[in-house]
């Protein structure tokens, strides 16, 4: 059984098997004369990302760039393992997430924070040898040679530091988290608000941006490719619709915890098959938190 799946020309999608989960979460490999990967997964996907390499012809000498969207650790948690497997590599990330890259500590704490007991499954990160880093901050354009080059788009919201990649010549787009989740056989759209940093207002001007750059193909990391750009407004909708909810129920319930009960109640029927026990009640208890942080930090609902 092959690794990876093609999406366009040169273009693979490998599916990393994050907590067990088929098509949940996707590391992008562009094979171009100098290849760039795109995401690098958790830590414990670094066997199956070199393997992805040998099944595509591809030696890791000739990686050129690993290009995590932003540092959560289902998006860069295997830089630091690529990039010494790949000794050519360049690391493509944001300059407020560089530090993070180069010395992990706070960003596992942080991480812990966010998590809670789920900590486990998110496995670890490397430290990136500094010289290795290269910080972008949205604008910038890499050439890979045979007419593929990729634009940095910056793409706050999910996080300060997220940015979204933009390849020319397949227009197509790497959504990192700012589009939502895709569940390719369920539900569609899942909303993906963690804290400590999401903000809706930036949020909606990056989905806004990233239409501007007409895109035809949609490559989302939670998961796989798309080419109903549409997507972008219904994520947009969605997005305020889960807001405008959260606030409602703040309001009325106004303890946390109890917010955050609720919408477990809610939502666990709904997300049941989309993710297993005991991921279902954090990643629900996750997405609530993140709203309830921007709420209290930039609505003033305490
Ligand atoms: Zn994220």
């Amino acid at each position: 059984m092959m690794l990876t799946q093609k999406v366009a020309e040169n273009l693979y999608i490998l599916d990393t098997g994050m907590f067990g989960l088929d098509r949940y979460d996707g590391v992008y490999i562009l094979k171009a004369p100098r290849v760039a990967i795109i995401e690098t997964g958790l830590s414990h996907t670094l066997e199956k990302i070199l393997a992805a390499l040998d099944e595509l012809g591809i030696r890791r000498e000739d990686v050129a760039y690993l290009m995590p969207t932003h540092v959560h650790l289902d998006h860069a948690g295997g830089t630091g393992h690529l990039a010494e497997a790949c000794p050519n590599a360049k690391v493509i990330v944001h300059e407020q997430g560089a530090p993070h890259l180069i010395d992990p500590t706070k960003l596992l704490e942080s991480v812990q924070r966010a998590v809670g007991p789920m900590f486990p499954f998110y496995g670890t990160i490397r430290p990136t040898p500094k010289e290795r880093v290269l910080p972008v901050r949205g604008g910038e354009v890499f050439n890979l040679g045979g007419g593929y080059e990729i634009e940095v788009v910056a793409a706050p919201g999910h996080a300060p530091h997220q940015v979204c990649f933009f390849e020319r010549k397949l227009r197509g787009l790497f959504t990192a988290d700012a589009a939502g989740i895709y569940r390719p056989w369920g539900a569609g759209l899942l909303p993906t608000t963690p804290p400590p940093a999401f903000h809706l207002e930036q949020a909606l001007e990056t989905l806004a941006r990233l239409k501007s750059f007409q895109p035809t193909l949609l490559l989302y990391t939670h998961w796989g490719a798309h080419t109903d750009i549409s997507l972008l407004d219904q994520y947009a909708q969605m997005l305020q619709r889960w807001v405008a909810e959260i606030e409602q129920t703040k309001k009325a319930l106004r303890d946390d915890h109890a917010v955050k009960e609720h919408f477990v109640r809610k939502e666990t029927p709904l997300l049941k098959d989309h993710y297993p026990e005991p991921i279902l009640r954090g990643e629900i208890e996750m997405n609530v938190q993140g709203i309830l942080l921007y709420l209290r930090k930039v609505r003033g609902i305490t």
